[in-house]
């Protein structure tokens, strides 16, 4: 693991003069449709910090999108890879097949929740790993119609982008896109009209309206939803829609799909999102904080629908990469070890305690309009004082201040007026709460 010390420290302008000379070379040389957040440079990164090549450390509430939850050099992660690393890279589970990849498919079941007996396959990237599941969910159902929710976000390939709500900067110009793809209104309760208590019951009575009206529950193989939205802004479908929906899907045998690729694996407080109502998903999809910071996702679900794609259907030259497995499994042991979901639980804890606290105390507070999420998984929607019309530039301001102290935060909603918050598990308590001293300070200086 990387000795990197914990502690935030800023030696020059952020970013510094090295990553000015890099980020020229990258301008001149990476496709502008590439974006970054902010081009600081990367030297080395593990536990809450990232080290970029100027020498600063900057405190890291990103990690890389939720993907380096056990931190971006964690030592299971390490070890295990490196091994395999000199073992083989690579050798194609479709050629010749070994035990890593079998491994992580038996931690998959073991791990996503229900007790019936459960099968996996394994991609590169979470868009992959949501194409594969409407693959399956069409061969089991032999329907085509798949349903997804206002302000989902499902990746950038082609069928992903059908899937993903919000345009810019995701489909513009990219069209056409895959048929056979509905959206459906979503228990958004900040901004439901009649109120969060009663987004949950008004927004599932909506959608499956709209879904036995206008596309027949008969045709509908696939009904995908995040149970955290994650890009579309950390929102947190209103308490009974995910049950309301999972029972409507159950009932018209329809795959019910949840995308846990960015609320998974210990991110929310629990190995997935979807336990804390209790619903038992038929397909789950995961990748980003699955393997710590290697590209790795699966499909993992019901062994009769999984099996339903004829051999040959699926997989990919790289899907379940040897070291990427090894990875998730050094992964998976740290999760369990060092008990993650108890630390994302602690920090939800500690930053919805002084996000609240920022909200009453602050002269300019009333703009922080929504604190939410679950665990490390924590945004607050911003939007102009005594309205709800979102703020964007606000969300934007305290960003950058953040970035020239130091702080890594990123911002995310469909409106692009929410700042969110997602810090490796093994974040010390330390750094978390300079994070937030940070903000509190980005506060009082918009
Ligand atoms: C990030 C994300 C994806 C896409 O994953 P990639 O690895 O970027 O393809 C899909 N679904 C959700 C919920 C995500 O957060």
């Amino acid at each position: 693991m990387s000795d990197i010390p914990q502690e935030r420290r800023v030696v020059t302008a952020i970013p510094g003069p090295k990553s000015v000379e890099l980020q020229a070379r990258r301008v001149a040389a990476v496709a502008a449709g590439v974006g970054s957040t902010l081009p600081v440079f990367t030297a080395r990164a593990g536990g809450g910090i990232i080290e970029d090549v100027d020498g600063n450390r900057l405190i890291d509430f990103g990690s890389g999108i939720a993907v380096t939850s056990v931190g971006a050099s964690a030592e299971a992660v390490v070890r295990r890879a490196s091994a395999q690393l000199a073992d083989f890279t690579h050798t194609c589970f479709m050629v010749t097949p070994y035990e890593g990849y079998v491994e992580v498919c038996e931690q998959l079941a073991e791990l996503t929740p229900g007790d019936h007996a459960k099968k996996s396959a394994l991609f590169n990237s979470g868009a992959e790993a949501v194409e594969n599941a409407v693959k399956i969910a069409r061969a089991y159902t032999k329907r085509t119609a798949v349903v997804v929710f206002d302000h989902g976000y499902h990746g950038r390939t082609n069928l992903t982008m059908a899937l993903t709500a919000k345009n810019m900067p995701y489909k513009q110009g990219f069209g056409p896109f895959a048929p056979e793809v509905y959206r459906v209104p979503v228990a958004y309760g900040y901004r439901w009209p009649t109120g969060a208590e009663n987004a949950g019951a008004e927004a599932s009575a909506q959608a499956i309206d709209e879904i036995t009206k206008q596309i027949g529950a008969d045709n509908v193989a696939a009904i995908i939803i995040e149970p955290v939205l994650g890009e579309g802004g950390f929102i947190e479908p209103a308490k009974g829609f995910l049950p309301a929906i999972a029972q409507f899907a159950k009932d018209n045998g329809i795959v019910f799909v949840a995308d846990e690729i960015q609320s998974g694996f210990c991110r929310t407080g629990q190995w997935f999102a979807c336990e804390d109502e209790g619903i038992v998903p038929d397909l789950i999809t995961t990748a980003k904080g699955i393997a710590g910071g290697l590209p790795l996702s699966a499909v993992t679900g019901r062994a009769e629908i999984m099996d339903a794609a004829h051999a040959g259907g699926l997989g990919g030259t790289y899907g379940g990469n040897p070291v990427a497995c090894a990875g998730a499994l050094g992964a998976i042991e740290t999760m369990r070890e060092l008990d993650l979901n108890g630390r994302a639980k602690r920090i939800e804890e500690v930053m919805k305690g002084r996000l609240a606290e920022m909200r009453s105390k602050l002269p300019n507070g009333d703009i922080i309009g929504d604190i939410r999420g679950r665990g490390a998984m924590i945004a607050i929607e911003l939007v102009k004082a005594g309205t709800k019309e979102p703020d964007a530039a606000a969300a934007g301001a305290l960003a950058k201040t953040c970035h020239g102290e130091g702080l890594l935060v990123l911002t995310c909603g469909t409106y692009g007026n929410v700042l969110r918050f997602l810090p490796p598990l093994v974040i010390g308590e330390d750094l978390l709460n300079e994070g937030l001293d940070i903000i509190e300070q980005a506060f009082a200086r918009l």
